[in-house]
């Protein structure tokens, strides 16, 4: 008897991470379940990324990706954050969307539901048009879905700035948060990015769950909040990680020079696909590492006051003539500075690899602890100060520097915060603890880890969805 195929769509937005999580999430669907189908659907801006085109050269044969039609950057408003820019490109791709899933639809193997990224939820709406079972696959942590859920309940219950409300913010399931550590698109309550945030938080109800990376040990405990609050199933299918092409140690500076390090000696520093700093924190960064005397691998980029930059495409200058002047012979031997982008699952997978300054973007963040690496905290932009808190007060496998009233960390603080990781107590604690999450991350998705029995409830849903239709 032929065997029925399930063909199901995966719908992503303009930013490496978001498509390289839920990529890798359908590469575990298929991979557990060979039934399965699935067609990703990308928007773009102007062009994709090179390191989504290169992502995306390893892909099993069951799983396909079609990209729309690129909108020109030119068109998009200017001078509005980012996560603006990337909704308004997600709105206007949504006629050639529905043309892309008008095909899939009437193809010999027809669509039965769409996994939507939670910034292009809007093509949920298109999906109930093509009586598409909706789902969101949501790339952060389980914390701020439940922020994103309980978003349009604050939103009456509150009346002032976040920022300026008294004590902490109380979300459902999760730490008591201080405002200023929420997403800035919740900064001001009159701006775009925050109507946008509010609107978006509120499609959450078109879908029929949400598959989430993150896993029992870290946030199992929010599960079943997040059910009564969103009234729908909740699946922690994670940890999602990049497995990525693995280079090897002679085709790469930065993986040899970690071949002839002691074990655990080296701090990674990296602020994400896309994070920037300031001129000014660059140097305080640079003078900061220096004097810590500890060994240290910069992914560098040139500096710039909006801290995501360079989200949507790197800059062609060459980052390294921004380093202080004399800093690269200075630390010659202590540490090596690679410019924009560096593989950073096989770095952090390096036994050279002490620990991670990182900018706790989630895909980051889950990998320092799948891989055991403890974290220095640098959160820039989007849900990032959540993460930071988590891992800071919630799991507490993470140290964070404290900033001055101009938002700057300063050089003895830099310097002080890692000596702590590398060498101190508390740095000896947090490795303990990041090892026992390392083995938990393992244990979930085992055969019968609670993120696998997840996953496989999830398909079940869908089958049995399918099942009552027929
Ligand atoms: N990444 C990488 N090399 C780099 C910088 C980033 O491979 O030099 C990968 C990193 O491993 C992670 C993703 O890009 O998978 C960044 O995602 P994250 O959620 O941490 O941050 P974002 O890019 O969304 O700010």
């Amino acid at each position: 008897m032929e065997t029925k195929i399930t063909h199901i769509a995966v719908v992503t937005i303009p930013a490496f991470s978001h498509q390289a999580s839920i990529v890798e999430f359908c590469k575990r669907l298929v991979h557990f379940h060979h039934n399965f189908h699935v067609t990703c659907i990308f928007t773009t801006i102007d062009s994709p990324p090179q390191a989504t085109i290169t992502f995306l050269q390893s892909l099993p044969p069951n799983i396909d990706y079609i990209f729309l039609p690129p909108i020109n950057k030119q068109d998009l408003p200017k001078d509005v954050p980012l996560a603006v820019q990337i909704q308004h490109a997600v709105s206007k791709s949504l006629l050639s969307f529905h043309h892309a899933l008008k095909s899939l639809c009437s193809s010999n193997n027809p669509l039965v539901a769409l996994i939507s990224d939670p910034f292009a939820n809007e093509t949920l709406e298109i999906a109930k048009e093509f009586n598409l079972l909706p789902y969101i696959y949501f790339p952060p942590s389980a914390m701020t879905l439940s922020l994103f859920l309980h978003l349009p309940t604050l939103h009456e219950e509150v009346s002032c700035e976040y920022k300026d409300h008294k004590g902490a913010i109380h979300i459902p399931g999760c730490l008591p948060i201080h405002g200023n550590d929420l997403p800035e698109h919740l900064d001001d309550r009159s701006s775009l990015s925050y109507e946008l945030f509010l609107e978006r938080s509120k499609r959450f109800s078109l879908a029929y769950g949400f598959l989430v990376n993150s896993f029992s040990a870290i946030e199992g405990e929010r599960v079943s909040t997040l059910v009564e609050i969103g009234n729908k199933p909740v699946y922690l299918v994670g940890p999602v990680i990049q497995t990525g092409a693995i280079i090897e140690p002679k085709e790469s500076d930065c993986m040899m020079w970690l071949e002839n390090q002691t074990p655990k000696s080296v701090l990674y520093v990296s602020f994400g696909s896309g994070g920037t700093l300031s001129e000014e924190q660059v140097n305080e960064l640079a003078f900061g590492l220096e004097s810590s005397g500890q060994k240290f691998l910069w992914v560098f980029r040139a500096p710039n006051v909006s801290a995501n930059a360079l989200y949507l495409g790197a800059s062609n200058d060459d980052p390294l003539q921004f380093l202080p002047d004399g800093f690269l012979e200075r630390t010659k031997g202590q540490g090596l500075v690679v410019a924009n982008w560096a593989p950073q699952t096989q770095i952090l997978s390096h036994k050279s690899i002490g620990g991670f300054l990182t900018h706790c973007g989630w895909n980051s963040t889950l990998e320092s602890i799948v891989l055991g690496v403890p974290m220095i905290t640098w959160p820039l932009f989007a849900e990032q100060k959540m993460n930071a808190v988590l891992l800071t007060k919630g799991l507490k496998v993470a140290l964070r520097p404290k900033f001055n009233d101009n938002g700057t960390a300063e050089r003895k603080e830099i310097a002080e915060v890692i000596k702590e990781l590398m060498l101190g107590e508390e740095g000896n604690e947090i490795s303990q603890r990041i090892e026992e999450l390392k083995y938990a991350a393992v244990a979930a998705l085992k055969e019968d880890g609670s993120s696998t029995r997840a996953l496989s409830q999830f398909i079940s849903d869908i089958e049995n969805f399918l099942r009552q239709q027929v």
